[in-house]
Parts: C-alpha cells; structure tokens; sequence
C-alpha cells in the first residue's frame, strides 16, 4: 500500500452535521449527521435490491405492517408533538391539530382503503373474447421523497403510506429543517417492522436530494417551493422519472356582500394566521366586495387581534414563530416594499424582537397595488393582504390572477352561488365558507394546478400515483377470436369480415349495422 493510500486510511471523514435549533428560542436542540453524497448510489442500490421481496408480500402482507405503524404512531403522539413544537416551533394545539391528528387519519384512511383501491380490474372485449384482461397496479420501484419544513409528519406521511403500501422502497429525503421530526418518522417506521433497506432515510440539503435523483429512483414525490420544484423536475427529465410536484401557493378567497362577515373573519382568521401562516393553503390575498370591505376588515382586525397575540396572559405561545431565517427576510422585504409603496398595515406590519426567537407581527395590509410581491409572490408569514372589488367577475379574476393554483374559497350565505362562482377558481381544490378544509379530508386528493405543480397526494389518486398500470392479458382456452381474424396469413375473406364486424359494432345508423349483416363493402 503506498503512503498516500495510509494517509487517507488514518485520517477518518469527519461527518458533516445538521444542527436543529427551536426557532422560538434560537436554542440548539439536536444534530444529526448529514449523508456523505458519495453514498448515495449504494444506498440506491440497497433500496432497489430490498423491492422485489417489499412487492412479494402483497398489499395484505404490506397493511399489516403498516397496521403495526399506525399503532406505533399512536403511542409516540407526545413525542411527535414534542418534536415539531421543540423543531418548528408549532404551538401545542396547532402540532395536535394540524400534525398528529390530520396523520393519524391518513394512515387509517389508508389502512381502510387501500386493498380496495389496489384491487386488480378485470376489462371485456367482445372481439378479445376467450381471453380474460385485467388491469393491475404495479409498484413503481424505489420512491424517492423530497420534503420541506412546514409541516414535517402531515406532508411526508401520506406519500410514504402510499408509496409502501403500494410496494416500493423508499428514499426519504426531510428538509434540513426538520431533521429530528425524519429521525422519529424513520424510527417509528422501523420499529413498526418496515425493513431498514425498504425505507432509508438521507440528510442534507438540496446537494443530497439532488445526488439522490442522480441515482435514478423510479418515482420522485416532491414537496417544496416552485424555485426548486422547477430545478427538481429538470433533472428527472433527464432520465424520464415521473415526478409528482407539491408547490408553493398564494391563495385567494373571495367574501362577498352576502357572507356571514363575523364567520368570514374568523375562517380568514384561522386560514391566514395557522402555523404563523407558513402553510402552502394560507389565505393571502382576500377579495371583498366594496360594499363590505370597511366592516370586513374591522371584524378581521378585531378577530386576530384578540386571538393571535404572540404571547396570552400567563406567558404562553399564541403565535407560531417564523420556522426558518430566510422566510422571516422574505415576509419583512415583501411587506415593507408594499408599505413604502403606499399600502397601509391595518395591524401589523413588524418583526416582533423576542430574545432569540423569530416572530412577525400578525399583519393585515390594504391600499394595495397589483404588481406589489405581497400580492404576486408567496408570503410564507403571518401576512393577509385585502383588496375591494366591485364584482363577482373582477374578484375571480383577480384570484385566478397569479400563475400559483392550490386552494381557493368563497364566503356567502348563498350556497349555490358560493359553488358556481368556485367552480370558476383555477385551483386544486375549492370551497364555500371555509378555506383549509381539503387539508383534514383524507379521501379529498391533494395538489395544485398552475405553478402549483402537478400530480396528486392523499386520497385514492395519491395512492394510485404511487403505482403504473400493467395490463394483464391470459388465454382462457387455446384459441381467440382476435388470432383467427388478425394473424397471418391476411386474406380477402378476413378482411372483408373484419369490415363487416366493424360496421356491426361502430357502424353510427341502425342501416349501416343491418348493412354490415346483410350488404356489400
Ligand atoms: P424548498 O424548496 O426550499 O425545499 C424543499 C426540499 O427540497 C428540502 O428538503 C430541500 O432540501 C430540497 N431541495 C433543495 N434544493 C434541491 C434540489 N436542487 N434538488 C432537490 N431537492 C432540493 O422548500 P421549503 O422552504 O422547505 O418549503 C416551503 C415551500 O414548500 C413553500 O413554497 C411551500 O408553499 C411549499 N409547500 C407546498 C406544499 C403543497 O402541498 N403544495 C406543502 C408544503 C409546503
């Protein structure tokens, strides 16, 4: 061996590590060691060797773990509270509400559905008669899944029920974020007896994940900003992988003349402020008919003002704090740029100085103008901005005005109205007199239109999408209908039959089906 071998053999790799800091104290909480890129393509081929067996056990095989997982899950609830509280810095409610519980239903939804969904479906065909078809959902093979940080066990844990229960292997990539919230993810998911080499998960930043679609996986679920949405759906075209694109939102909702103005502000409340409004479905930009605007934004000032101070009485946390540095820069330019262009901040309008932690002031916005980022760009904070319309028309298209496609809502006392105008909304998912609603609705399938990205989660397209179709074909006896008309040799007898058949079955009269009995061709 010569020296210079020696010397990389006495000098061990120093790990590079991922630190976890509470965002609400600034105080460091954990580390983890952060995946070496080099290792990637042996922790692919691990992945890929362990799918076949994953495959061999069936869906029933496969809900039985899951089964375990789920309860599993159940039991660790403090600590998957604990973590995203510590981690995120969700508030205790907004952690039990808006992580554990939407979860839980997910993984029963899945448990409950699946083999149904899963189900082979058998197809006829006259002319392929003597023949049984079905169509069957196949695994993909190794899925490899991109998480952000906002919601690190709601938005991860549908695509990994999916893809497993579906019969891949995983490849879970959590933000660098959320790092401790993947390691409890990927414990729970071990101990509940998913094998090690059917689920990995890999840390680091976007350098991992993107070594990782360099490694091929047969399936990409994404979830993050449109800026890297874009980035991650160049590089699996390279080698034609089917990517599904969770990605950023700028919702709108529309509150129209008729609505319950105090429900109204409430909803727009709780879709504005939740998890300090970094949410991809936060209500952003809200249209209200003129007529309504003062009183309108009176009751939201009042409504959030009274239940979204950063701290209560006794000292507690009512505001989530802003989870990452860079979202906390984005929110403050946006917000003032719009100030110094005229806007007015009804209330709000600040980063609150907390010791450490990083808050922003519930902020509402008026006297906008429409090219202003508070109104064309994704305000990851606690930020609603409100514009007065003069009609149904103009507030529609002013919602469907940005290029983003995820969530949009109407608020009014009529019913039908609300319906027809939300039909109009260009988004994954629209609704009357609430806003967030699809989000706790396991069977509702999630995902955006527009720059939203494309492909669903959760539901049974969710599930679906962790699958490709085969069509299974098998001879019921040693003849078919299709050989004798269709294989060679071709004669004229066969083809005039062919004609004859095909004027029977597609002819579009009565007299050009009787003609193919009786006629000439
Ligand atoms: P992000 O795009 O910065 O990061 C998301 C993930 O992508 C992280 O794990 C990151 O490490 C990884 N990544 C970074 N560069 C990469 C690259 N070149 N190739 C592959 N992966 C790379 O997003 P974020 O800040 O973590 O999350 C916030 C964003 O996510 C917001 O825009 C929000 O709207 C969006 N989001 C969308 C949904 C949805 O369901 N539509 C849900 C939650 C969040």
């Amino acid at each position: 061996m010569n020296a210079a071998s020696n010397t990389l053999q006495s000098t061990p790799i120093k790990p590079r590590l991922l630190e976890a800091f509470n965002p609400a104290t600034g105080a460091k909480i954990g580390e983890v060691c952060a995946t070496n890129v080099d290792d990637i393509p042996a922790i692919m081929a691990g992945a890929r060797a362990a799918q076949p067996a994953w495959e061999a056990l069936g869906v029933k095989g496969r809900l039985k773990v899951m089964r375990k997982f789920k309860e599993v899950f159940y039991f660790k609830r403090d600590r998957i509270n604990g973590v995203v509280m510590e981690e995120q810095g969700k508030l205790p409610f907004e952690a039990l509400s808006q992580e554990f519980w939407p979860s839980i239903e997910m993984i029963s939804y899945y448990l409950r559905t699946a083999e149904e969904t899963l189900r082979p479906r058998p197809v006829f065909s006259l002319l392929l008669a003597f023949r049984y078809h079905q169509i069957e959902y196949r695994a993909h093979g190794v899925v490899l899944i991109i998480s952000p940080w906002n919601f690190p066990f709601y938005l991860t844990v549908p695509a990994i029920m999916a893809a497993l229960i579906a019969g891949n292997t995983v490849l879970f990539k959590p933000s660098e974020f959320a790092v401790l919230s993947g390691e409890l993810l990927a414990n729970m998911l071990w101990e509940a007896g998913v094998p090690r080499d059917v689920f990995q998960i890999i840390h680091g930043t976007g350098e991992v994940a993107a070594a990782a679609i360099k490694a091929k996986p047969n399936k990409i679920a994404f979830t993050g900003s449109v800026s890297t949405g874009r980035k991650v759906a160049a590089a699996a075209a390279e080698h034609l992988i089917p990517v599904t694109l969770e990605l950023g939102g700028k919702d709108a909702t529309i509150v129209l003349e008729d609505a319950d103005l105090d429900r109204a502000a409430k909803g727009v409340t709780f879709g504005s402020m939740a998890n300090a409004g970094q949410a991809c479905a936060s209500v952003e930009r809200v249209y209200v008919m003129r007529s309504v605007m003062d009183s309108f934004v009176q009751k939201l000032a009042k409504e959030i003002t009274e239940h979204v101070r950063v701290r209560t009485q006794d000292g507690s946390l009512c505001l989530a704090p802003m989870t990452t540095a860079m979202q906390l820069k984005i929110v403050e330019s946006q917000v003032q740029e719009a100030l110094a262009q005229g806007a007015q901040a009804v209330i709000g309008g600040r980063v609150i100085e907390n010791g450490g932690g990083r808050f922003y002031e519930p902020t509402i916005l008026t006297d906008l103008k429409p090219a202003m980022r508070v109104l064309t760009d994704e305000t990851f904070g606690p930020v609603v901005s409100i514009v007065p319309v003069d009609s149904e028309e103009e507030a529609v298209q002013l919602a469907n005005g940005t290029g983003y496609g995820l969530l949009g809502s109407v608020w009014t006392r009529d019913r039908a109205r609300g319906l027809r105008i939300a039909r109009q909304l260009k988004a994954g998912h629209a609704g009357v007199n609430d806003h967030i609603i699809s989000a706790n609705l396991p069977a509702l399938p999630w995902g955006g239109v527009g720059e939203t990205g494309y492909g669903r989660t959760r539901g049974k397209e969710g599930l679906l999408e962790m699958t490709t179709t085969q069509g299974i074909s098998v001879d019921l006896v040693p003849i078919s209908i299709s050989e004798m008309l269709i294989w060679y040799p071709h004669t004229q007898l066969k083809q005039n039959l062919l004609m004859r058949i095909i004027a029977f079955m597609q002819g579009p009269t009565i007299k050009e089906q009787i003609k193919a009995l009786t006629g000439k061709f």
